[in-house]
């Protein structure tokens, strides 16, 4: 019959044989035991070790959050955690075979126990390098297809790319067939004193506010409410002309100034408002996209500087004058 405890020679198999770092201090800080997996991925082995003090070994953790969490856990007799967010490798190891290149990504935890009268704490080094790697990559991936997609995250309305497909698709048919198609550029006015006063987090849901009030004035099927970026709107408004566009865009206005979001003191008005700038689409002058989105855009200045809450439409006329 065999002993039911390991042999003192197997359990240092066991210990070689760990998939994680399994190092033990005494109460000065002196390395007791070090095993395989610290010795491979530090390129020190236990010989040379044992007995130092580990913040002599490796001064670069002295005054680091491990160094604390081994004097709490000492002192309290309490477990420790290492945040791996906030230290994500905390011992210069390498993968096993490279000395070099990037350290492992590292899950540390410290355990104190006692032994008779002696104290000593475990520490457990885990490499997450793949773990984290793996979020990394969901993450990257989720942007992409953020990216690509036609919402935009924070309004739930159409987003930017969207909208310029959309501007795209609608002035190759107004040219094709000589129609009419209109274009709003808004911007909230004075929001960065909102943020500034609220929060940005109180800033994104007056943004989603608007953006869904602004999105529900429009009445047609294919006109189009989009976030174009930051706290600017833009909307692209087929078979509308330059005179229907501006009552789309002053009831705009009139409807956001209406749901009367309390503004910041900084602000030079109570509420929350939008100004506007509004630009037709016009084969000789206002063409393409960039046209277009210049004279909303030079539209919305305009209105910025005539005082904010108001609509400016551009008249290809008066420019030409
Ligand atoms: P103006 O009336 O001239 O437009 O003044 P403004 O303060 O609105 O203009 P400015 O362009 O200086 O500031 C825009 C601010 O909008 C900056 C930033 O704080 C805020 N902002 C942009 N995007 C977001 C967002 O996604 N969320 C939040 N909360 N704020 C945003
Ligand atoms: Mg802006
Ligand atoms: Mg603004």
């Amino acid at each position: 019959m065999s002993d039911s405890s390991l042999s003192p020679l197997l359990s240092a198999r066991v210990l070689g044989l760990a998939q994680l770092g399994l190092i033990v201090l005494d109460a000065n800080h002196h390395i007791v035991m070090w095993n395989q997996w610290m010795a491979s991925r530090s390129g020190r082995s236990a010989h040379r070790v044992l007995g130092q003090d580990l913040f002599d070994l490796y001064g670069e953790l002295r005054g680091q959050r491990l160094e604390q969490a081994v004097h709490s856990a000492m002192q309290s007799n309490l477990p420790q955690q290492l945040s791996p967010a906030l230290n994500p490798s905390p011992f210069p190891l390498y993968p096993a075979g490279s000395w070099g290149g990037e350290r492992v990504e590292q899950a540390v935890s410290v355990t104190p126990f006692s032994e008779g009268k002696e104290r000593y704490c475990l520490i457990e080094v885990s490499d997450i390098s793949t773990i984290v790697n793996r979020e990394r990559q969901l993450r990257s991936q989720a942007e992409q297809l953020r990216a690509q997609s036609y919402v935009d995250g924070l309004t739930g309305i159409a987003n930017r790319r969207h909208f310029d497909v959309a501007l795209d698709r609608e002035l190759r048919r107004a040219s094709r067939h000589d129609g009419q198609l209109s274009l709003l550029l808004m911007d909230i006015d004075s929001f960065k004193a909102y943020n500034d006063h609220f929060g940005h987090q109180q800033g994104d849901a007056c943004l989603t506010l608007v953006a869904e009030a602004f999105a529900a004035t429009l009445q047609r099927p294919a006109d189009l409410a989009a976030r174009y970026g930051g706290e600017e709107f833009g909307a692209v408004l087929p078979d509308t002309s330059a005179e229907q566009a501006a009552l789309v865009a002053e009831s705009i206005r009139a409807k956001i100034a209406a749901l009367a979001i309390t503004h910041a003191p900084a602000a030079a008005r109570p509420h929350v408002t939008m100004s506007i700038g509004v630009a037709t689409f016009d084969k000789d002058t206002l063409a393409d996209a960039a046209a277009m989105l210049a004279a909303a855009d030079s539209c919305l200045y305009a209105a910025k500087k005539a005082g904010r809450d108001c609509v400016i439409v551009h008249r290809p006329q008066a420019d030409a004058a």
